[in-house]
């Protein structure tokens, strides 16, 4: 069955594509095993895409960048993917981005492939199948893989920490919007993209992207980058400006990376701080499921709570316990 799906996916085809992820954000057991076995399968391609991090709070122009961008590459006879991810679908089974018609143009591409964040309880698990979503597009042939998310709390994080690229989207702003961005946010960028560079916010937005130039110029020189990076660049996702600058200064990084070694090291590093996130996971639902560690670690907890029991010692006492 899934070996079926194995060649159907290495030839590109996007409904297979489409029902490999739904088989990787499955939660049934007998899915979990068939999306582990098509993993192994088509997991020695040897395939890579160039994964591209894009970040930005509601409203800056994420979908009309990805829709303008994703049309650029396509144009250029790349195949695009991208993958939403939603925090809030993550807390509150809600959305910010699962608009229906969000990037019509791109979804209708043959050359792309759109999908929208996995409904789930919480963000490790998101962060799992988002990441085995990635390997399969990788496999199905996709030459880049957006990996989007709106700017609000870890998940921008946890995207920096799957990408090859991290890009930020703003808003043209007032000076003291500067201080809204937060500096580790600033810190993962590659790239700022200072959005909606026209019409009357033209001279706001570049005023903008110098305040934030300025500002990284200020960070910590980073010894894996090419000088002038990150890098900070003004774009109209409407108008399409600054669109092909800013893909240049993408593909400029990600190939002296690769050439300098910097891009194997980021990935490997990238592999083993997932696994070892996987493992911690693992553990809290090890803890969870079990009705007599739980009420142990309540116990605890309240012993903690009162003063009773030094919060290192109960840590200690309660992953003896996990361990086994
Ligand atoms: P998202 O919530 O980040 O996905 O933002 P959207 O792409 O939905 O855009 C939010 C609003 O900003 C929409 O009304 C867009 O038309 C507008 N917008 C997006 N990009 C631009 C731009 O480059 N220039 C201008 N003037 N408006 C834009």
């Amino acid at each position: 069955m899934t070996q079926d799906l194995a060649t159907r996916l290495l030839a590109g085809e996007r409904r297979a594509l489409a029902r490999a992820i739904t088989l990787v954000e499955s939660a049934r057991p007998d899915h979990r095993d068939q999306a582990e076995a098509l993993l192994a399968q088509v997991g020695q391609s040897g395939r890579q895409a160039l994964r591209i991090g894009l970040s930005g709070t509601p409203g800056v122009g994420k979908s009309t960048f990805i829709e303008a961008f994703g049309g650029l590459l396509t144009d250029q006879d790349l195949r695009v993917a991208v993958l939403a991810i939603d925090p809030s679908s993550a807390r509150s089974g809600g959305s910010i981005l699962g608009d229906k018609t969000r990037m019509e143009l791109l979804s209708r591409n043959p050359n792309a492939f759109i999908r929208p964040s996995p409904s789930q309880t919480n963000l490790g698990g998101v962060a799992r199948r988002t990441r085995d979503a990635v390997a399969l597009c990788e496999a199905a042939g996709f030459d880049v893989v957006i990996i989007e998310t709106v700017g609000v709390g870890q998940s921008e994080t946890m995207v920096a920490d799957m990408a090859d690229l991290f890009v930020l989207l703003l808003a043209p702003a007032g000076g003291d919007e500067l201080q809204g961005v937060k500096r580790g946010i600033m810190e993962m960028a590659d790239l700022i993209l200072v959005n909606k560079a026209d019409g009357a916010l033209k001279s706001t937005a570049i005023r903008t992207c110098a305040d934030y130039a300025g500002a990284l110029r200020l960070m910590r020189k980073r010894p894996n980058d090419p000088d002038g990076f990150p890098k900070a660049l003004t774009v109209s996702a409407a108008e399409g400006d600054g669109l092909a600058e800013a893909w240049a200064e993408m593909q400029h990084l990600h190939k002296w990376r690769q050439a300098e070694g910097h891009g194997a090291a980021r990935r490997a590093a990238q592999a083993r701080h997932w696994f070892e996130e996987e493992v911690r996971q693992g553990l809290l639902a090890r803890l969870q499921s079990d009705p007599d560690k739980l009420a142990a670690m309540d116990r605890m907890g309240a012993d903690v709570a009162a003063g009773d029991l030094p919060a290192t010692t109960a840590a200690r006492r309660m992953l003896d316990m996990l361990g086994g």
